[in-house]
């Protein structure tokens, strides 16, 4: 039997963990994650991005702030019947999740909030998880996704809550956490993870992890992004993070938060598929796939769903279907409720 999972975990105990000699560490999380999940099933996820750039933030990382000169043109919010179109071809390929992202500060009270609702219940019939992400949510909002049939909320911690505010200035680490306590008060699941490649110390990252094992129950599901650098941004001439670190992150997030999935997010097109099968050794369970070959915008690229296919089949893994989930306590009555 294992043991419950902590909330509790000290800087340093996470510190011991990260440092382990890395193929310690890599036979440790690859046992734990064997202990709590079916080790050849990986979740398949696309993001649909709805609404595209001209936000007001001003995430560093972003090629959607209005504050710097991406190349990226602002679009409307999207027709449910498009979204719903994308998202029929995402499941015929594979796909158990999709993931709705809009480039806003916030959820308004408005017309384009309903559409999203809309577009929520409508991906929801086809059978398909979804999951949001919106930018910060209020408790009623909330409420009002996970009556139309939501399954999970993304919304990450992104760093340590001090390199934060060297990230983004317009919004606080507090009310990231605001919005993740407004999630967990609805049944929807919560899906919360960071960067690494901002330019923060391992520290920052040791300590976002921290974060992330404070939240109770921990994240549902937990992305771990690579920074894509996009040319405009503050953060584009960063230096790529070593792969060795990337690793470390992923099996170190994978034994804190043992029963979470844990997603190898933006960044995965720069691994080879030998480095990809390494994290998913490590514990790694979940990806963004892509019908093109971009993911949230033209600026992040993504593998394709047939390289994606393939990579799958070569490591004897299968896409896991949608609501199969035996860690996520509240995923029966989620599905129950897509079944209505
Ligand atoms: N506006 C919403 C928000 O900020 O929550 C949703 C937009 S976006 C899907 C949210 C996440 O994508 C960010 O928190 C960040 O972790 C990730 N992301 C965005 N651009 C990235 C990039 N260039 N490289 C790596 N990750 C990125
Ligand atoms: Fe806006 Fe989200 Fe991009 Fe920040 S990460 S600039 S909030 S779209």
């Amino acid at each position: 039997m294992s043991a419950a999972p902590r909330h509790d975990w000290t800087l340093e105990e996470i510190r011991e963990i990260h440092d382990a000699p890395l193929l310690e560490l890599v036979f440790r999380a690859a046992s734990v994650h064997r202990q709590h999940h079916d080790a050849r099933a990986m979740q398949v996820c696309k993001l649909i991005s709805v609404k595209t750039g001209a936000c007001p933030e001003d995430c560093a990382y972003c090629a959607q702030s209005s504050r710097y000169s991406t190349g990226i043109a602002p679009e409307r919010l999207m027709e449910k019947e498009q979204v719903i179109e994308i998202a029929r071809r995402a499941q015929a390929s594979g796909v158990s999740r999709v993931c709705l992202g809009a480039a806003w500060r916030e959820v308004k009270d408005n017309g384009q909030f309903d559409r999203v609702v809309d577009m929520v219940r409508g991906v929801t019939d086809l059978g398909l998880e979804v999951c949001c992400t919106l930018g910060m949510l209020t408790e009623p909002q909330a409420k009002r996704l996970e009556a139309a049939g939501l399954y999970a909320y993304n919304h990450n911690v992104d760093s340590s809550a001090e390199f934060y505010e060297t990230i983004i200035t317009t919004r606080t680490h507090a009310d990231r956490l605001r919005t993740i306590e407004n999630v967990r008060q609805t049944n929807v699941t919560v899906c919360s993870g960071g960067i690494v490649g901002l330019g923060e110390t391992v520290e920052d990252r040791l300590k976002m992890l921290r974060t992330l094992v404070a939240v109770r129950p921990h994240p549902e599901s937990v992305p771990i992004n690579i920074l894509s650098r996009v040319p405009g941004t503050p953060l584009e001439s960063n230096e790529d993070v070593p792969f060795w670190e990337v690793l470390r992150m992923i099996a170190t997030a994978r034994i804190l938060m043992p029963a979470s999935d844990v997603r190898l997010t933006a960044g995965r097109a720069k691994l080879s598929p030998t480095e990809q099968a390494f994290c998913f050794l490590a514990g790694a369970n979940s990806i963004f796939s892509s019908e093109t070959e971009f993911m949230l915008t033209k600026a992040v690229p993504s593998p394709s769903y047939d390289a994606d296919a393939e990579l799958l089949r070569v490591l004897g893994l299968q896409a896991r279907a949608p609501f199969d989930n035996p860690n996520a306590p509240r995923a029966a009555e989620l599905a129950a409720l897509a079944q209505r």
